[in-house]
């Protein structure tokens, strides 16, 4: 079906967002149409600024709309601890804790051949540089429990002995709330590796 060159425009263009489908893209358009130009104004605002104000902190590489962002340039936090991750949506899921109180480094993505991302195309060279200042005394790899986060996680790792720094992953276990019987050999499997002491 072919819509005004303006509605197909907008189609095409939502249809590009992750995880929105050609059916989606049309309700969305049709949806903003449906509504008070006013809101889809707003919309536009949002995207275009939040897309002009927001830039990756020079320290950390986390998004930011300030240089050196919140948590790089908060005096309380603590900067002898380092926790590594894949995105800038993993600081706000870590952040979301209150668990911790230590500084972050946003590798940007994760190695997968697959996609032909290596070492060379995420921050790692400069975790090095920021890690060899000396003021870090343990790193945390918080890298996805998948196979791309352990394989850059076993990387970081291999690169951060000479160090000679403490380097920690993030335990990996049940869910909370969850049931002994209907967790996955492997998340048990891990679960009982990581086991502590009470
Ligand atoms: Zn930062």
């Amino acid at each position: 079906m072919n819509y005004p060159e303006p509605i197909q425009r907008l189609v095409d263009e939502l249809n590009k967002l992750p995880g929105v489908g050609p059916k989606t893209a049309q309700r969305l358009a049709f949806h903003l149409l449906n509504r008070p130009p006013d809101e889809a104004r707003r919309l536009a605002g949002a995207i275009t600024e939040a897309r002009e104000r927001v830039g990756h902190c020079s320290t950390c590489y986390n998004l930011t709309d300030q240089d050196p962002c919140r948590v790089c340039s908060d005096g309380r936090r603590d900067r002898s601890c380092l926790c590594v991750v894949e995105e800038a949506k993993d600081v706000a899921a870590v952040e979301k804790t209150r668990e911790y109180r230590g500084l972050y480094h946003v590798l940007q993505g994760c190695i997968s051949p697959m996609d032909g991302i290596g070492p060379d195309d995420l921050r790692i060279k400069e975790l090095l540089d920021r890690l060899r200042a000396g003021e870090v005394r343990e790193v945390i790899l918080a890298t996805n429990p998948d196979v791309e986060g352990e394989a850059t996680a076993l990387y970081i790792g291999r690169l951060l002995k000479p160090l000679g720094l403490k380097v920690t992953r993030l335990a990996r276990g049940l869910p909370m709330g969850g049931d002994l019987e209907y967790a996955d050999e492997v998340t048990l499997g891990k679960a009982l590796e990581g086991r502590r002491e009470i």
